[in-house]
């Protein structure tokens, strides 16, 4: 059974640490999602009559950003990072795509739904409120404002090969140079050798040595 607004943003709440406009855009761009998926619970192992869950572990999202509604969208999808089934693309959008496995098109590809909230909601919520401040304005105009006028959204198709499945084991490989365990192929074979990502190209190392 599909869970109201009110009892996700409570969840969301708990979860996240503080209720915030984030948290109502990005409950309710999961929401969305589902709904146009056709999944009305994403999370509950069982059923109501006690059966299965077909639709557990039926997604996959890509979120754009890591800010306030990428922790409301993972607890609405129930797509956690630890699970492999939340990815975060670092691209500073308020955006995600959520993947239906079960939507498959060929090769690798499967269809997803792209939402992205739009620019204009943040003028429509002064607008709407113009005597609160803008977290209160926005809080309350994006739980009230229809999809349309929050959101854009388009399906799409994003390449998902197994190896980036949640549950995937892939053989876990030791690089040549610094010894470190790598999973999930992330590796290049050059010359023979098993190299890491770091060891392969320095220049992606996020740190450096002291
Ligand atoms: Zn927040
Ligand atoms: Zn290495």
């Amino acid at each position: 059974m599909a869970h109201s607004l009110d009892s996700l943003l409570h969840e969301a709440e708990i979860a996240h640490g503080h209720l915030c406009a984030g948290q109502v855009l990005g409950v309710r761009m999961a929401m969305l999602a589902l709904q146009n998926l056709g999944i009305s619970d994403p999370r509950s192992r069982l059923l109501r009559d006690g059966s299965l869950n077909p639709d557990r572990k039926r997604l996959v999202t890509f979120i754009e950003i890591d800010r306030c509604a990428s922790d409301a969208i993972g607890v609405v999808t129930g797509c956690r990072l630890g699970k492999r089934a939340l990815k975060h693309r670092d691209l500073g959008k308020m955006a995600a795509t959520f993947i239906d496995l079960n939507a498959k098109l060929e090769a690798d590809d499967y269809k997803a739904l792209r939402v992205v909230a739009l620019e204009s909601s943040k003028a429509r919520a002064s607008d709407l409120y113009p005597d609160l401040d803008k977290n209160a304005q926005q809080m309350k105009a994006y739980r009230e404002l229809p999809d349309q006028e929050l959101f854009r959204y388009d399906w799409v198709r994003v390449s998902l090969p197994e190896s980036e499945f949640p549950g995937y084991r892939g053989r876990r490989v030791l690089c040549a140079r610094c010894g470190e365990g790598v999973s999930f192929d992330r590796f290049i074979e050059r010359d023979g050798e098993c190299l890491c990502l770091s060891c392969a190209d320095p220049s992606t190392l996020y740190y450096r040595p002291l």
